[in-house]
């Protein structure tokens, strides 16, 4: 997608601070960190969000799932973290190239819902 955020730091025309990088898969911290560790994983592929996907994301989808562990050790994550996908209006999506936000720190996280509006 020509005039993606996320394809565009994908492809390295926009800078982000590097997590990884395979062939199907980038991740990069958030620029806005909600958590004292927040970085976010992307499949390179453009998918707009997780009603978009179908079978045939399903390799990429649980690429990222089964890094998500590794990465966030790495990361200084050890004790554990939180996935997020926000998806579409409903869900409060802001970017629509489907990410996988994944949230941590020292101590942990507040309550996995605030209250609407909140
Ligand atoms: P969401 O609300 O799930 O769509 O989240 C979008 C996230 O993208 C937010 O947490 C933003 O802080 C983050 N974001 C937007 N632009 C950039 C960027 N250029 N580099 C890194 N993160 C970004
Ligand atoms: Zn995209």
């Amino acid at each position: 997608m020509d005039n993606c955020i996320f394809c565009k730091i994908a492809r390295g025309e926009i800078p982000s601070k590097k997590v990884y990088e395979d062939a199907e898969v980038f991740a990069f911290h958030d620029i806005n960190p909600q958590a004292p560790v927040h970085f976010m994983m992307i499949p390179k592929r453009h998918i707009a969000s997780l009603t978009d996907a179908t079978m045939d994301d399903a390799g990429v989808l649980g690429r990222m799932l089964a890094l998500s562990g590794r990465l966030a050790r790495e990361q200084g994550l050890p004790e554990g973290y939180r996935t997020i996908i926000n998806t579409g209006r409903i869900g409060r999506q802001e970017v629509m190239h489907l990410h996988l936000h994944v949230l941590g720190g020292p101590q942990p996280l507040g309550r996995m819902m605030p209250r609407p509006d909140a």
